[in-house]
């Protein structure tokens, strides 16, 4: 095929997709399919946008018709837990899943935002303090990640403190009235994205801080960088959730400067 010729669904031996809704601005398509192209892989990676009452129609189709895997995003991660037929032990104590396997014997469900946390916050939390900003669906794969990952303390800060302790109470870690100073601060909350503000005045910065939010001039990404910490932002961990699922499909290891490059640009 002549070069810059778009690719369709006929010309490629495997397929791959991002099922959400909405899932127009989602950057996995560029990202993989930068990945495929350069290890000459014959795969192509489309986006799935899908309302929740087509789901699972929808991904039971989707092996018949050339897919080898999906990435899952908002609204479907439960779902697409629920109609697995297995399930890894990051999916199911977290309790929802970012990414589908089709294999011969059924549907395997994974949830890479747990290993993509891990790899992007670059050094192992083991014997180290975290605290946490928020208790929805990111908040969760985190908080597991930081606990299973030997974190020596993890506490949990979130604007409806219910929800902070019921999420401390699932994994054994400890949900705070105000943010507490720790080694590792994470930003799992959607302030940044939209409008809202956190409690940080007065909170000594970490090492690291990790922003879930994509972009780098968020104000807890300003915060922390200001304060003299590490700082690691969402394109990262996208980039390395990502890399995690291209691996589960391909068996190929994923060439994370080009994925990186491409979720970048
Ligand atoms: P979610 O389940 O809707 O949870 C949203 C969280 O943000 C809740 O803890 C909520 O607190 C908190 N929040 C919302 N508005 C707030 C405000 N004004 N002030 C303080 N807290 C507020 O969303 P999610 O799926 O966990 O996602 C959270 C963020 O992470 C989103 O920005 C998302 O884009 C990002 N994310 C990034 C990646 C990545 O790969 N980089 C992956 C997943 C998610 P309440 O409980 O009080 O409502």
């Amino acid at each position: 095929m002549p070069a810059g010729t778009p690719r369709r669904a006929a010309d490629v031996t495997a397929l791959a997709g991002v099922l959400g809704h909405p899932v127009a601005h989602s950057r996995s398509p560029a990202m993989h399919n930068a990945a495929f192209a350069a290890l000459g892989l014959d795969w192509h990676y489309v986006k799935l946008p899908v309302p929740p009452e087509l789901f699972e129609r929808t991904v039971r189709a989707l092996p018949g018709s050339g897919y080898r895997g999906a990435n899952v995003t908002i609204p479907h991660k439960l779902a697409a837990l629920a109609l697995a037929d297995s399930a890894t032990p990051a999916a199911h104590a977290v309790g929802a899943a970012n990414t589908l396997t089709f294999e011969d014997d059924g549907i395997d469900a994974d949830n890479t935002d747990v290993g993509g946390f891990l790899g992007a916050l670059g050094e192992s939390p083991r014997g180290r303090t975290a605290v946490v900003l928020g208790a929805g669906g990111a908040a969760r794969a985190v908080v597991w990640a930081l606990v299973e990952a030997g974190a020596a303390d993890v506490a949990i800060w979130n604007r409806t403190p219910e929800r902070a302790q019921e999420l401390a109470n699932a994994f054994g870690a400890r949900a705070v009235a105000l943010p507490e100073s720790a080694d590792i601060a994470v930003n799992a909350t959607s302030v940044g994205l939209h409008e809202g503000s956190l409690p940080l005045d007065g909170l000594e910065s970490p090492a690291v801080a990790v922003e879930l939010v994509y972009g780098s001039a968020t104000p807890f990404a300003t915060w922390a960088r200001e304060g003299g910490a590490r700082v690691v932002d969402g394109l990262e961990v996208l980039v390395r959730q990502g890399a995690l699922s291209f691996q589960r499909w391909t068996g190929v290891d994923p060439p994370l400067d080009v994925m990186r490059e491409a979720a970048r640009g």
